[in-house]
């Protein structure tokens, strides 16, 4: 029998669903075509906690390190999001948990709309050719004792892709994509200048054809007139190739350069999110405050008074009660003691983890 038309309501509707669900995910770009923004990667409540001993050598008391805890952000093709904060607040675990170099403790991650596969499984190291990974330090990521070429052309014989001559050839284009020539090809890491190596790292890393970089630190090592010429370069790429980065810094300047979106954590949490631009003139989150107050700037362009946290971070695996921040917290109240503040959207596409800064803090 005929359905009526009240029976075809829900799978209408359903159908509607999807639909609306896919057209959100589509949008143009410059040139007018339609492409996906569906997200490339979704971390959704990643946490990782290690055993460690407390001092006191093998009779030291077991405790539990929450390296990362509760961390969830999409990232969108094209799009970069940068990570910021201290060192050891969880940033290169993240990096890792997402490259499934570490299993998550709990959480999940997805990649191109599926679930990422279990480490060291051949599912996994199909995937893990289309996400790369670029580290801080250039030279201890190439091979001192081989030609920059054949440490570039490497991935490809990893994965049996090509033959010899296609390799080069292949090897030889990507040396000229990062600004080399074809003369680098037979040099030496240690022939090369701190930012062609690293300009050699991101050919080796661009190989496979990615659709994510995950850059942990990626300038830090490289001296600041060179930091501008691999940003430069990171952006050429990514509009070039449409590639999605996280991008690892705990400097705001840099993230800010090279992010569309920006995600402060401290100590495994992610404390506020949102435009780089909108954080680093208006920053929310105490944090997120006090990080901005200590980007140097002429003292006559300063808007704020600069904000000096007090005391170290405290030790992860002592993780202070209530909002972790509340012993540096300049405007800490009894509420931030005891009540984890969730993070959550402040207007706009600002989210933040700040019981004050949404008004509801209650009384010092
Ligand atoms: Fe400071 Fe309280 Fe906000 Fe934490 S929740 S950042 S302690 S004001």
């Amino acid at each position: 029998m005929r359905a009526s038309r009240a029976d075809d309501l829900p799978a209408i509707s359903a159908s509607l669903r999807v639909l609306r669900g896919s057209l959100c995910f589509l949008s143009t770009n410059a040139t007018g075509d339609v492409v996906s923004t569906a997200p490339i990667l979704e971390a959704r409540n990643l946490a990782r906690v290690f055993a460690v001993r407390r001092s006191g050598g093998l009779f030291g008391r077991p405790a539990q390190l929450h390296a990362v805890d509760d961390v969830s952000f999409d990232l969108a093709p094209g799009e970069t999001l940068g990570l910021v904060g201290e060192s050891g607040c969880g940033k290169s675990t993240t990096a890792k948990l997402v490259l499934g170099l570490l299993a998550p403790s709990a959480g999940e991650i997805r990649f191109e709309g599926a679930a990422v596969p279990a480490p060291g499984t051949a599912a996994w190291r199909a995937l893990r050719r289309r996400m790369q990974m670029v580290f801080q330090d250039p030279m201890g990521a190439l091979d001192r004792r081989l030609p920059v070429g054949a440490q570039v052309m490497e991935p490809l014989a990893i994965h049996g892709l090509g033959e010899a001559g296609a390799r080069r050839e292949r090897a030889q284009a990507l040396l000229e994509a990062v600004g080399l020539g074809a003369h680098h090809f037979d040099r030496y890491p240690h022939e090369l200048s701190g930012g062609q190596r690293q300009r050699i790292v991101l050919a080796r890393a661009m190989i496979l054809e990615p659709s994510l970089l995950v850059c942990d630190e990626p300038i830090s090592a490289l001296d600041v007139s060179i930091q501008a010429q691999v940003i430069n370069l990171l952006l050429d790429l990514q509009e070039k190739y449409r590639l999605a980065y996280l991008f690892i810094s705990h400097d705001l300047k840099v993230v800010r350069q090279i992010s569309h979106r920006v995600a402060v954590m401290y100590l495994g949490r992610i404390v506020e999110e949102g435009d780089p631009d909108e954080i680093l003139a208006e920053p929310a989150h105490p944090y997120s405050q006090a990080l901005v107050s200590a980007i140097p700037v002429a003292a006559a362009a300063r808007r704020r008074p600069r904000l000096i946290l007090k005391g170290d971070p405290p030790n992860p695996v002592d993780r202070p009660p209530g909002c972790a921040f509340h012993t540096r917290c300049p405007v800490a109240t009894a509420r931030c003691r005891d009540d984890v503040p969730v993070l959550k959207a402040l207007g706009g596409t600002r989210r933040v983890a700040c019981h004050v800064a949404h008004g509801e803090g209650g009384s010092a």
